[in-house]
């Protein structure tokens, strides 16, 4: 043997055991024959095949999750045919039938002609990445849901409300549509507190957002509390006087709630101030004058002795 093939063939032995040590699972496919020519023994720890079982393609693309098959193969078989490098993300099929998650990166060899000669590549098991990742977004789903949440009540909060507004206010720009809010304040509500403690106080702001939110019937109605113990209604497509009978109605059901305030100076129940607005927005008008209106007409009403509701009429 010549010095130079010894050192070849020590290269190729040290390549192999690098090859065989590493956690990456390296391959390589006769392009002609589409062939396994190589794959390397951590499969078998993997996925449990044992690497003679590899033979060809097929048998790659019939190890692949049913779901991520066709978009795969395709892919790497256009990918290839252009003699790009590529990557993709698959489930592979275990012996014992479950999956894991693989990325495969691909490098295209071409002879001195530019012909595809072989691909050649290493699968790396992303399992764990891919838990990490599913619980991330599981987490910021869950995160979104509570940022437009009240964390007490469990009703949209004042972010939510301020969101579905904009909305809804280009809704009735655009198809002249009335547009009404009501604007909820609880009576004396410091003296509530005072009465029964704050973790009554708050208690007793659930049962409220409960029974109000009960209160508007049609889809596109929303509630949301709006601060403090202050609750706002939003009524897309209805008039001063449906708004008008909505917000007695709301009244009138906290009144059936029967909630006992022995420091209210109006009632001995709990009770609340209404003010209420309608508008059909042109481009002149702005949601924050429409707010401040309706909160004006709240302020009337408890001006006007409290436990009433206030509109433009
Ligand atoms: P008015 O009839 O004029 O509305 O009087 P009020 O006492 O209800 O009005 P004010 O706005 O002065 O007080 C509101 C009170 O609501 C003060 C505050 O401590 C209480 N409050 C606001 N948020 C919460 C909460 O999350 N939990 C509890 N328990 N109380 C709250
Ligand atoms: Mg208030
Ligand atoms: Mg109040």
């Amino acid at each position: 043997m010549s010095e130079l093939s010894s050192n070849l063939d020590n290269d190729a032995a040290v390549y192999k055991t690098l090859l065989e040590s590493t956690k990456a699972i390296p391959w390589k496919i006769d392009w002609a024959t589409m062939q396994f020519a190589y794959i390397g023994p951590q499969i078998e720890k993997l996925l449990g095949w044992t690497p003679a079982s590899w033979v060809s393609a097929e048998d790659w693309a019939n190890r692949m999750h049913p779901e991520d098959r066709e978009w795969v193969v395709n892919f790497c078989v256009s990918q290839s045919k252009a003699g790009t490098d590529h990557e993709a993300d698959y489930r592979a099929l275990t012996k014992d039938g479950d999956y894991v998650w693989i990325r495969d990166v691909v490098h295209v060899v071409r002879n001195e002609s530019g012909e595809v000669e072989s691909l050649v590549g290493f699968m790396f098991d992303i399992s764990e990445r891919k838990k990490t990742e599913q619980q991330l977004i599981a987490m910021q789903k869950e995160l979104e849901e509570l940022s437009f949440k009240d964390s007490l009540t469990g009703v949209a909060n004042r972010r939510m409300f301020d969101s579905i507004m904009e909305v809804e206010w280009a809704n009735a720009r655009r198809n002249n549509q009335p547009l009404s809010l009501i604007l909820f304040d609880i009576d004396y509500f410091k003296q509530y507190n005072d009465e029964y403690g704050h973790l009554q106080g708050d208690a007793c702001l659930r049962q409220v957002a409960k029974v109000l939110s009960q209160a508007a019937t049609r889809p596109r109605d929303f509630f949301a509390r709006f601060g403090g113990e202050e609750f706002v209604l939003i009524l897309p497509e209805t008039d001063e006087d449906s708004a008008k009978k909505v917000a007695e109605r709301c009244r009138n059901l906290i009144f059936k709630a029967q909630i006992p305030h022995a420091k209210s100076v109006v009632s001995q129940l709990l009770t609340l101030s209404l003010g209420v607005a309608t508008i059909i927005p042109t481009h002149h008008d702005e949601p924050v004058s429409f707010i401040d209106l309706t909160d004006k007409r709240l302020y009337q009403a408890k001006q006007k002795g409290r436990n009433c509701v206030v509109n433009g009429s």
